[in-house]
């Protein structure tokens, strides 16, 4: 049996409290982030910028799979299924998580193996706020990591990815990958800070 089926959930939050980052100066002492001096304030180093490209170049042809949603979520393989939707899903533990793409999916395990080569204390970051963390660093590109396209804001309401909802999106105005979703009524914005 490995360490983590042994845990309880209790301890298993626990850990995961003691463990939280403050994620931009993570990120930044990481060197996957750096200062921009403009309004965009953040941007990722162009030698983090490479290391994700890469890993999403070899990810074009290898499929996803439940070793690299285990290692996103430091769960065992067993804590891991796909679900069957209609958008992209996967539980790890008894959470469901979703992605308004597969790219989106691909670009967070790209950046998980990307953050893992160079931060050895990544893998000690709570999994909910790796998550987060993933989710946030979508944003982060400058021209689309897929196609060299264009990174847009599309401020007319469309319905969500995996839900009923509106929502305003951040995508590729050229290959039209969805990167992220934000809610109309309370903005559920990229915050680095918190
Ligand atoms: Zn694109």
């Amino acid at each position: 049996m490995s360490e983590e089926q042994t845990q309880s959930t209790a301890e298993r939050i626990k850990q995961e409290r003691q463990n939280a980052v403050q994620p931009e100066p993570f990120l930044k002492a990481a060197g996957a982030v750096k200062d921009t001096g403009d309004e965009q304030k953040l941007a990722f180093t162009d030698s983090f910028a490479e290391r994700v490209a890469g890993h999403i170049e070899d990810l074009r042809t290898e499929a996803i799979g439940v070793t690299d949603i285990a290692q996103l979520f430091g769960a065992p393989e067993s804590e891991v299924l796909e679900k069957d939707h209609d958008y992209t899903a996967w539980r790890a533990y008894n959470t469901v998580y979703n992605w308004p793409s597969e790219g989106a999916l691909v670009f967070d395990v790209a950046t998980d193996r990307a953050l893992r080569e160079i931060e050895s204390a990544w893998d000690d970051v709570p999994t909910n706020q790796r998550f987060m963390i993933a989710q946030s660093l979508r944003s982060f590109q400058d021209w689309c990591l897929f196609c060299d396209g264009t990174i847009d804001f599309n401020n007319t309401p469309v319905q969500s990815c995996c839900s009923d909802r509106q929502v305003i999106t951040l995508y590729c105005a050229d290959c039209d990958r969805r990167f992220l979703e934000f809610r109309m009524e309370e903005d559920q914005g990229v915050d680095m800070s918190s």
